[in-house]
Formats: C-alpha cells, structure tokens, sequence
C-alpha cells in the first residue's frame, strides 16, 4: 500500500557519471513516519524487534490459548483509568508485568493495526536488550514465565500455570529389592529427544523407559547397603490439560566441543493418546495439536515462527483458505520449476477422529499471520525448519471466548485511544500524500550558460501545491505570465546545475507531469533561449590532456563523440581521422568507436582524462630512429622486444615495442610519455616485484634478462627511485600515505617510526607502527622496535599504521564477557556485558572499569574477578593488580566479578578453594565454603588436611578425608596415599620393584621402609601436580570419621556422570553441561 513511494530518477541521469543514486521524493508523506498498517485479516501479528528471537512466537501461543488469554484479560488490574493501580499483584513490579501482558493482549484483540509491539512487555521484565533472550532456551523461558505469572497471580482467584503443569517423577528402582528412590519435579514441558526416534511415539516411550545402571554404573542401594544394578529413570505421574512438548533437536559433539542442530525426520500427529506414558496409564485421553514452533536455522541461531489453531473462530479460516489456494494457484502458473515436495497436497500419514483440529491453522510469522491448509504441518517434520516445540491441549478441555462485559472497561478506553490515534495519523499521511512543496527562485541566482549557482543560499519562495492542481494555476500562483519554470538540480560531485525541463503543458496535473516533492525551479523570461536542457543533457566536466596538459570543457551526457572531436580539432588542428584519444583510467583507445556514440554511455568519471595524440602510423616503435631504415629494420629483429607495461592502481595492459639497448631510465621516461604522467616515476618488474633503484637506472635494458627474453611484465609506479639495495614501504597515518625506503637488514623499527613520525609532525613516543591484514587494518603491533625490517618480516610495498599508541586498536584488545555473581559459586552467574580493554591495560585498570561501570562504589581490595573455565566453574583468582592483562591466562575470556564483604588481598602462595563438608550417611555435602591454602612450594596432602583442621576447628587427631571434584567428569577423586600409590604402579613399575624389596628386607628395617616410602610418595605428592592437579576454584570435600565405603559422590555427581557416561557413547544426548550453560544468566528482573 505504501510501498514503491520513492521513484529512482537515477535512470535520467546518466548512471555513469553521477554515480549517486538520486532519489526524489513524489510528495510531503515521504519524509513522515509510516503509518501503523492495517489490519486486514483478524490476528494481528507481533513486529520483529530484532533480537526477540522466539519470544514473539511464545507470547502468540499465549494468546491463541483462550484460558490463558481469558485470565490475562479479564484481570481487574486498574482502576477507573490503565494510570490507576488497583495492585492487583503482590507488589508493583509484578503488577506492571501483568499489566503489559493485558495492553499487549488487548492490543491483538482490538488494536485496528497489522501488527503490536512487545517492547513494553520485554521491558517489564527485563529482557529490554535482547541480551538474556539469545543465551536462554525457549523452554527455560517458558518456565521462567510461567512461574512469574504464578507468582505474580499468587493469592488472586486467577490461575494460568496450572493449565501448563506437570509432575515428573525421577527415579531410580533397586533391582535387588525393588524399591524405588526418587524425586518429583514439576514441569511445564516434556523434553523429546529427536535423535534415534522416529516419531513422537517413540520419543515418548523414550522418555519413559529406564535405563539400566551396572557394571562401574552400578547404584548404591542403602536398603541393600551395596552396590547394585539399578533401573534409572522418569516417570509422567501427571499431564496438564496444555502440554508443551520441547522436540530436543540438538546434540553436543563432543569431538568438535560444540552443540549441534539434527534435521531428522519425526512425525507427530494432530491427535495423540497419552494415556499409556503415565506412570499409572488410562484409557482414552487424548490430546490435540494446537500450535508448532518452528525454528529454522542452526544451532546457534536462526529465526523462530509458529502455526496455532484458532481455537474460537475468530479468524474466519475458511473463506481465508480459499484465497490461500487462490494465490498459491496464481504463482504456481507463474514458475513451474519446483523440485521440492509441497506438503500442502500431501495427506498427513496419521487418522484422525475429530475434523476440527484440522482447520483452523494460521502460519504467525512475525507481523504476519496468514491462514495455512494443516498438510503443511508436514512440512515441520524434518529439516533445518522444523517443530522446536509442540502444543497439543486435552481433548476435554473446552476453550471458551470472554464476552466484551468481562473484560475491564480501562483497557478498552485504552485500546480505543490508540485507535484514534492510529486513524489520526493515516488521514494526516493521506492528506500529506495529496501534496507537494516546491521551490522557485529567479534568474539571476544561476548562471545557465555555466550551469552554475552564483549563490548558495539564494532567496527562494517555496508553494504547498496539491498534486491534483494544474500546471496553469500554478502559474497563476506565481503571477508571472511572461515567464516560465525551468526545473534545476545540483550534482553534489561536480557542483554543475542540470536543467532536465520546462514545466509547459499548462493543461496536465503535477501529478501527471510527476513534479517531484521538493524540486526546484528557476523563473525563466519565455524567449531567453537556453542551451542544454533536456533529461539527458546532464553537464560534465571532462579532463583532456592535451601536450600533457590537462583542460577542463563542460560537456554533456548527451555530447556525441563527432562533437569531442570536433572540439579537439578545434584545439590541436588534427582532423577527425587523426585524432588518438584514450581514456587514461581504462587504457582505453575510445577514438575508434562509432561517432555516434554519447559521452554517457562511455564509462567516464570525474577522474576521467582523455589523452589527445596524433594517431601513430606504426606501433610505438621505439626511438634510436637517428639510424637509417635498413639498421632499424634489422634492430627489429634483433634489439626490439616487446614488453607488457601497466600503471598502479588501474587496470589494463599495454603492449610497446623498445629498444633494449636503451637505459632503463629512457625507458621509464618513455613510459611516462605513453601513459601521459608527468610526476616522478620508478619502474617495477612485476616478475618478483622488483623496483629498479638508482644504480639500475643509466644500465641498459639488455642486460636484464627479463627484457632480453621480451614479454616482460612491468608496471609505472609515482614515486622516487630507491636507492640501491632498498625497500620501500608505506606508512599510513590517518588518511595520509608516505613513503619510505629501507634497508631491510640494517634499518629498524624505531628508525621508520622516528622518521615517520617527523613527516606526519607527530610525537614518535606516543605512536607505535601496527602490521596490517589482507583488509588493510592493524593486525599486530610491531612492539620490540630494535628488530630489523627482515627481523619483522616485512617485505616491499608492505603497508605499516602509525596509530596513537592509546588508540582502540582491535588486534591490542582483550575482549571479555563479564558476568557477576553474588555468592561466588557458578549457581547465580548473571552475564553482564561485552567489554574490550587494551592487552596493556593491568588488571588494576579493568577493575576500576568494573567498578565505575556497574556503579560499584567500593574500594579496589573489595572487588574480586576470576576466570570462568570452560567448563563455566570458576577458577583463577586474578590477583596481581600492575600484571598487564596480557600476561593471564584466560581460559575463556569469560571473566566473573564478586563484591566482597571484606578486602581481599590473596598472596601468590594463597589458594583459594572451596570447601564442603561430607555427610556419609546422607551421601550430601554441606556447608560449602570459601578456604584459603597457604600453600608451599610442593603443597602436601597432610599440610592441607591440617590447614583444613585449622579452619574447620577440629583437633589434629580427628581423622579427616579429602576428596577433590573432577567438573567435566562429575568425580570426586579420593585424596589418598593409596590412590596416589596406584597412580604410580600404574605409570611404572619403579614403585612396584620398592615394594618386593621392602618385603623381602623384612620388618626389623622400618626406618629405611618409611624413608622409602616417603620417596614414592614424593614424585607425586605434590597436590599441584598429577593426579591431583589441584588449582584454584577446586571443590574439596572433607569428611571426618571413618567411612571407608564411602566414594564422597552424590546423586545428582551420579547422574550427571551416567549422562556425561551415555553422551560420550554416543547413545543419549549430553544434557549435563549443556544445561548448565543454557542456565548462565538467566534472571527475570521481578521481585
Ligand atoms: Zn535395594
């Protein structure tokens, strides 16, 4: 409707030279704001607001649930007016979040426009940026949601999430005595796993079936106080009457360390029996598929979309889809091509029972929604666009539409203020669209024979005009009869006047004489001839070089070549025929084209130069023409060579014939005459890209074997000769170029840079030189300057940055992802933001970023950032306030900040870990805390135990166990002599040797046992080295008493390791570490 309102003029303009594309506008609506859209079909669509990558498709699937759409709308939540609170919520936060869900959704009911915002609704939780939105999984978010809605509804007669809860029961069945151990989880999906399952059915059977826990897997029954096999696994103990189905399309590969998209085929059908996955199964409940969200791309992003069911007739589907298979219909006939299947036509490969779950489907893509046949269900199937998420409603649950009376009186006298508002602004877009404005000057401010303007800011009077009024009674506007309008417009480039037409035909409308919005005019008297109007005509500056000078004439697009050289003739005296005219940019001979051809149409820009020659009888034979014919006849023979000659920087060839007994610097002059340059010159041989120096210059072409083997490839550069033995280079500063030539074996960094910086005036210890990438921007700075050009590796022609040794530069930065934690363990990681400190910068500097940028207040000593390891635990306190930051190790460049309650001023020999105690009996650990290691230079099991003592406050004769976590593994790893004893045997057989001669020494020589044992403790009781490697960040566990059945694991380290276990077999999906990361950062901001 609004669309195609600009109409490209470009076309009457000559593309070639005004290069620019000029755009005018046809009247006053084009400079204001779109108008909203309307609405044409009933649902309105949500607009894309960028980064809010799935969430428009949950928040449709929100409103086309008529239970959830009905709780929303109808909560009393304001007052009189939506700018009075009734505080329905808890507190005002949550009301504000209810309140936006409300205005969002009356909006899709009633706002007269094509498409809502969810800005307001993102904003009120805190999801402005997007930024939380990308690192979260739509499911996550779905619960988050869901229990914020519960929340916030909490103590109101209003209830959404129970329609959406489940209960799960995890579990674990003792094979031995039966017994069943475990924990209900309430859900607001069930999680399919589309890898290995063909169907939904069987990804639910799936879901349900237990898997077996033996051999090293098998689970400690404390019924049977040991070890045995076990069944593991979920059961579906209760289904909500909507359930949200989540399609588990991705899969972690743990070879290439990154998440993965499947595109396998997996059906689900429109109708589904989901008795028979509950724990206790029943007959005949079925469910119905009610919406699809499609995710196409892969597995790091893509674009999100959904189909939903109009539950309530609102949409009027069926005559909708009698104008989508109308349209489709209409295509079809236009291309016929279509190799891929088109699901619309095929029959869906399941029964069903009740007709209606067919109809009624609508394709919400963003802003628009659009009626769909159900077959094209199909086509979500399988593939990189496929169903992410299903939602499929028990049959028994019948929606039901709200009357108007139920919904509160403010939000309809807020929707309906919108309204007017909206209609408001589409008539004042029409009546703007009726109009013109114009601007009409006189005479005397352009100069029509130069086609200049004598005055930039001249006096002009401007006309509001109807597009429908006459050219006459514009002219009776101006009141100036003896005078008529003559259109003009700048080139910005070439500042020249272009004056396509007169407005004359005195009967036709603006509209039809397609005046544009905004167009100027100058008042012309009638009889004053002008020359060079017309839409063609667009004037130009041309550059000929004539006697190697260069002259500017004003021509036109329009100008034929029979013109141009009849002005050449004028100037030179050659006559047509011997007239040589090349364009110098292209290399180019344009004298031989057809003498009708235009300027216009020839590839001229406003650098163009056009060298004028008499055209040469024979090709450029080169001089020594002092000789008689004979001996140039035969020098042809035998001295003349071909040679193959370019310019910098342009394109094209040139092939000339020289003498190769003439010095290469009469051949440098001889091609600066050719190419028509007057500036100094220096010559390259391309063949190795090698510039002749000065030493080359009075040496004769022949006793270079490139020339006296002919063809050889050379290019004219500007620029001064070098001097033997030199290099050159170019050094950019800001948008200047210089360039200098070195000896790449003597001449060092320091020496370019001073030099450099004496030509571009600026301070050489504030400047540093930066190599460059193939894209021309520094790449790495050349920071040790006593290096040698060689020594750098830069080669001739290497281009170098002079920056300001402060200056962002790209390849001088860290880039890091700053998250925050509150408590310092990874549980409560929240990302921050993206943030870029200079390699230099200390870690000093980064924290008072951190510190003024999140608004802090506190002392640097109270401040603590550590590194986030890949496996996202944290590890490495940074600590030494002057170390650059180029000298961490940073295992992710994900760094977390902490505000600590006290200053912290941890020594290079503290460690700092994190300690829990062991509860045996309960297989749990409590009381986890912070523990700081005085460390020695090999820092001993038994110096940790009693540090540990210490702090725990328990005396040295309590008998005190430690076990450190393994992250990637889910291990606790016994700290004892005995497995570090093992660990040796296994490296070697040096222990075991020591051990049959203790033995056979007998027990009389304890002494010497001990001592020996002490030495085979020693290669590896350093806790900092295999197989402790203990670091920190590291979780110990301590226990005290006597256990020894206890292996310091819990159930949740079980389960998480059978997951890692059966992930590394290929067999499940590795759900342990990828939900974890999905989890970081992941707040909604009420409370
Ligand atoms: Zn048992």
């Amino acid at each position: 409707m609004f669309g195609d309102t600009f109409e490209t003029i470009e076309d009457q303009l000559n593309p070639q030279i005004t290069t620019y594309e000029t755009r005018m506008a046809r009247n006053c609506a084009d400079q204001m704001e779109l108008p909203e859209l309307e609405r044409i079909k009933h649902f309105a669509g949500l607009k894309n607001q960028g980064a809010t990558c799935y969430l428009n498709s949950l928040i449709q699937s929100y409103y086309m649930c008529p239970e959830f759409r009905k709780v929303i709308l109808q909560l009393p939540l304001c007052k009189e007016t939506i700018e009075d609170s009734a505080n329905l919520a808890q507190n005002e936060s949550r009301n504000r979040f209810l309140l936006e869900f409300q205005k969002l959704f009356i909006q899709l009911q009633d706002l007269q426009s094509k498409a809502t915002s969810t800005e307001a609704l993102t904003s009120s939780f805190g999801w402005n940026d997007g930024q939380q939105m990308w690192q979260q999984d739509v499911s996550d978010a779905n619960k988050v949601l869901f229990e914020t809605l519960d929340r916030s509804l909490y103590g109101t007669p209003y209830v959404i999430a129970p329609f959406y809860k489940g209960v799960v029961f995890h579990h674990i069945t003792c094979l031995n005595c039966n017994n069943s151990h475990g924990n209900e989880e309430i859900i607001y999906d069930l999680n399919i796993q589309v890898e290995g399952n063909k169907n939904i059915s069987e990804g639910l059977f799936g879901y349900i079936n237990p898997f077996l826990l033996d051999g090293n897997n098998q689970y400690f029954c404390e019924i049977c106080g040991m070890k045995v096999d076990a069944l593991k696994g979920d059961k579906i103990r209760k289904l909500p009457p909507i359930l949200t189905i989540t399609l588990n399309r991705y899969t972690f590969d743990f070879e290439k360390m990154q998440r993965i998209k499947l595109n396998d085929r997996f059906e689900f059908p429109l109708e589904l029996e989901m008795g028979i996955y509950l724990e206790n199964p029943v007959d005949n409940l079925i469910y119905e598929l009610q919406g699809i969200i499609i995710h196409r791309g892969n597995a790091h992003g893509g674009h999100y979309f959904a189909y939903f069911r109009d539950l309530l007739d609102e949409g009027d589907w069926q005559s909708h889809i009698a104008e989508y298979w109308q349209e489709k219909e209409d295509i079809k006939q236009q291309k016929k091509n279509v190799d891929e299947v088109d699901y619309d036509e095929v029959q869906l490969p399941f029964e069903i029972t009740n007709p209606k779950v067919a109809q009624g489907w609508y394709n919400f893509n963003d802003s628009s929604v659009i009626p769909i046949p159900v077959n094209k269900i199909q086509q979500q199937y399988q593939g990189s666009e496929s169903a992410y998420i299903l939602i499929y409603r028990d049959r028994n649950l019948i929606p039901s539409k709200l009357s108007s009376e139920q919904i509160p009186k403010y939000l309809y006298d807020y929707v309906n203020q919108l309204n007017q508002k909206i209609l408001k602004e589409r008539l004042e877009y029409e009546e703007a669209k009726k109009h013109i404005i114009i601007t009409v000057t006189d005479s005397s401010v352009v100069d029509l024979t130069n086609h200049k303007l004598l005055d930039e800011k001249y006096d002009k009077i401007t006309y509001k005009l109807k597009l429908s009024s006459t050219v006459s009674e514009l002219y009776s506007q101006i009141n100036k009869h003896e005078y008529q309008l003559l259109e003009f417009q700048e080139n910005y480039q070439t500042k020249l006047l272009h004056f396509p037409r007169y407005l004359s035909n005195l009967n036709s409308t603006l509209e039809e004489e397609k005046v544009g919005h905004q167009s100027t005019w100058v008042l012309i008297k009638k009889d004053l001839d002008i020359p060079q109007v017309g839409l063609q005509k667009v004037p130009y500056k041309l550059n000929l070089i004539i006697n190697n000078k260069p002259q500017a004439f004003l021509l036109y697009t329009s100008t034929t070549l029979l013109e141009l050289k009849q002005l050449v003739f004028a100037l030179t005296g050659l006559n047509e025929t011997e007239q040589e005219l090349r364009n110098v940019q292209n290399q180019k001979i344009i004298s031989d084209l057809s003498n009708e051809t235009q300027l216009g149409e020839l590839q001229l820009t406003l650098e163009t130069q056009i060298l004028v020659k008499k055209k040469a009888q024979v090709q450029n034979v080169s001089k020594n023409d002092n000789k008689n014919e004979k001996d140039q006849n035969q020098q042809v023979g035998d001295d003349i060579v071909s040679i193959i000659a370019e310019k910098e920087d342009q394109v094209g060839v040139s092939k000339f014939y020289v003498n190769i007994n003439q010095t290469v610097q009469e051949l440098i002059e001889f091609l600066k005459e050719q190419f028509g340059i007057n500036d100094i010159c220096r010559l390259r041989n391309l063949n190795g890209s090698i510039l002749f120096c000065k030493s080359d210059l009075p040496i004769q072409l022949k006793e270079f074997q490139d020339f006296r083997e002919g063809g050889a490839r050379l290019q004219l550069e500007k620029g001064e000769v070098p001097e033997t033995g030199k290099i050159s280079l170019i050094i950019k500063y800001k948008e200047q170029n210089l360039e200098i030539h070195v000896n790449p074996k003597l001449d060092k960094i320091e020496s370019i840079k001073i030099e450099s910086c004496k030509q571009f005036n600026v301070e050489p210890t504030q400047h540093k030189l930066y190599k460059v990438d193939w894209l021309q921007v520094p790449s790495e700075g050349l920071s040790d300057e006593n290096k040698t050009i060689t020594q750098c590796y830069l080669r001739d022609r290497d281009l170098l940055i002079l920056c300001d040794k402060s200056a962002q530069i790209d390849c001088e930065l860290i880039r890091f992802q700053i998250y925050s934690t509150i408590t310092g363990y990874p549980d409560d990681c929240v990302f921050q933001r993206h943030e870029a400190m200079r390699k230099d910068a200390t870690l000093k500097d980064l924290k008072q970023m951190i510190i003024s940028t999140f608004e802090l207040n506190i002392d640097i000593d109270h401040l603590r950032v550590r590194d986030i390891n890949k496996n996202r635990f944290f590890g490495q306190v940074f600590r030494k306030l002057d170390l650059p930051l180029q000298k961490y190790q940073f295992s992710t460049n994900d760094i977390v900040y902490q505000v600590l309650t006290k200053p912290e001023n941890l020594q290079d020999d503290e460690m700092l870990l994190l300690i829990k105690e062991r509860d045996p009996i309960n297989r749990i650990y409590k009381q986890q805390q912070e523990f700081i290691f005085k460390v020695s230079k090999t820092p001993t099991l038994k110096e940790l135990k009693e540090q540990i003592q210490v702090f725990v406050g328990i005396d040295k004769e309590t008998q005190i166990e430690l076990a450190k976590f393994v992250f990637y593994e889910f291990q606790w790893l016994h700290i004892n002599p005995n497995i570090i004893s093992k660990q040796l045997q296994g490296k070697g057989k040096q222990g075991n040797k020591q051990g049959n001669q203790n033995n056979k020494q007998g027990k009389n020589n304890q002494q010497q046992q001990q001592q020996q044992q002490q030495q085979q403790q020693s290669a590896c009781e350093n806790l900092k080295k295999n197989p402790i490697n203990l670091g920190e960040g590291d979780f110990i566990g301590f226990r005290l008493g006597n256990y020894p059945k206890d292996d310091f694991q819990t159930k949740e380290d079980n389960d998480l390791r059978e997951r890692m276990i059966a992930a590394r077999k290929n067999k499940h999906n590795a759900l342990g570490p990828i939900k974890r990361q999905q989890e970081v950062g992941f707040v909604v901001d009420i409370e």
